[in-house]
């Protein structure tokens, strides 16, 4: 069978991509092609940004996360300094193998059909793709959700960007750590932080993580060990520990043009300042698919999702590049800090700007020059 849409994996990106053609073109045939079994769990903060919601309800995708508890509070810390506020709008913290699930759920009630399969290599011809592993599958578009090791991207001869590495765990939540999400930079490198995100059952997911250096790849004990150093006590307790790379977003991303594209961190999509990547897994993915919907018997409709990506998180990437680039420096880290436990605005900025597609305002530009030049509130 000749289907119109193959999208290989099914997290976050995968679901989306069905959700955004399915929702242009109810009559397509969109087939998701994972090699795990769902419900699965995958390695995360399982910190999920409101406008994540904002996006589903686009593609009529609503009531996700009616039964969780959201999180206001907002606690960034390095060293003796901190701000800790409530958030502009909350967030969730929901262990991946229920939203991944409820989110392919909603892909298959759509009318997507999911069939467990490793996908192992793609050829592209004239006016198909087919799709190698397992059953011989072809489409006339195919995209690439399938992480950070994606085999679609390889396939396309593209080298991963710049990485980082995190190991997380789930542990008891303890009475200082409730009702919150907690992040502590590191003091040396950066970026390197170590999070407790409080789910509201009881349980946090914890963690560490930082960006890799050339030749060199901490070890689980190494992660773990940086993880009570930044929350002493944060490990107590722990279960599960999970770890696995972060491919991370830079200043210019060029989406595939033609009948493969790749959405979420297939395509190298986490914010290098946060580590959040859920947000770009879901916009890319809704993006590729409505692009997938509209040009599927036409040709190339790499060519629309390049422009719709582009209009909506080019400037935002160039931004996270260079406020990660900013922030390596401990003296820039603190004045951010400071500036955000000083105005408001600037804390709200920098959320916008680490869990969705906000940009940098040049108001906050001044108040963290400001606090540099050692002329905020002391
Ligand atoms: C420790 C850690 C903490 C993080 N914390 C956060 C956080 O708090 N908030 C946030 O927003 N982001 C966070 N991220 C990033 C986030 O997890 C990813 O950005 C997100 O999972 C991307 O979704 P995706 O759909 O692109 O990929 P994935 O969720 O990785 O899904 C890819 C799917 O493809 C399937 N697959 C892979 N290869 C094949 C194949 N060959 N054939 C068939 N199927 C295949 C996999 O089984 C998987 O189901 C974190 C990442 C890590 C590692």
């Amino acid at each position: 069978m000749l289907w119109d849409l193959v999208v290989i994996g099914a997290g976050p990106a995968g679901a989306a991509t069905a959700l955004g053609a399915l929702a242009v073109e109810p009559g397509l045939s969109v087939l998701v092609l994972d090699r795990q079994d769902f419900p699965r769990d995958k390695a995360c903060g399982d910190g999920i940004a409101p406008q994540v919601f904002d996006l589903l309800a686009e593609v009529g995708v609503t009531g996700l996360v009616d039964d969780r508890t959201p999180v206001r509070r907002l606690s960034l810390r390095r060293g003796e300094l901190g701000v800790d506020r409530l958030m502009a709008r909350p967030a969730w913290v929901v262990p991946r193998a229920v939203f991944d699930h409820r989110l392919v759920e909603a892909a298959q009630a759509a009318g997507a059909v999911l069939r467990k399969q490793r996908v192992r290599g793609i050829d592209v011809r004239a006016s198909s793709v087919l799709v190698g592993g397992g059953d011989e599958v072809e489409g006339r578009v195919v995209v690439g959700a399938d992480g950070a090791h994606s085999e679609v991207r390889r396939a396309l001869g593209l080298k991963a960007g710049p990485t980082a590495l995190a190991l997380r765990g789930y542990a008891p939540t303890p009475p200082d750590r409730a009702a919150q999400q907690v992040i502590v930079f590191g003091m040396a490198r950066q970026p390197s932080y170590a999070w407790s995100f409080d789910r509201g059952d009881g349980w946090s997911n914890v963690g560490y993580g930082e960006q890799l250096r050339a030749g060199r790849q901490p070890t689980r004990a190494e992660l773990l060990a940086q993880l009570e150093v930044l929350l002493p006590g944060a490990s107590v307790g722990g279960e599960n520990w999970r770890g696995h790379q972060l491919p991370l977003s830079g200043w210019s991303w060029r989406p595939q043009r033609g009948r493969v594209m790749l959405v979420g961190d297939a395509a190298g999509l986490i914010n290098p300042m946060t580590g959040e990547g859920i947000y770009y897994a879901v916009a890319t993915g809704l993006l590729a698919g409505r692009a997938a919907a509209r040009a599927v018997r036409r040709g190339d409709p790499g060519l629309e999702y390049r422009r719709s990506a582009a209009k909506l998180l080019g400037q935002h990437f160039r931004h996270t590049t260079l406020a990660a680039r900013l922030t390596r420096s401990g003296r820039v880290l603190d004045a951010g800090i400071k500036a955000s436990a000083d105005d408001h605005r600037v804390f709200d900025n920098l959320v916008e700007i680490g869990l969705a597609d906000g940009v940098l305002h040049s108001a906050s530009l001044r108040q963290v020059a400001k606090q540099l030049m050692g002329r905020g509130t002391p």
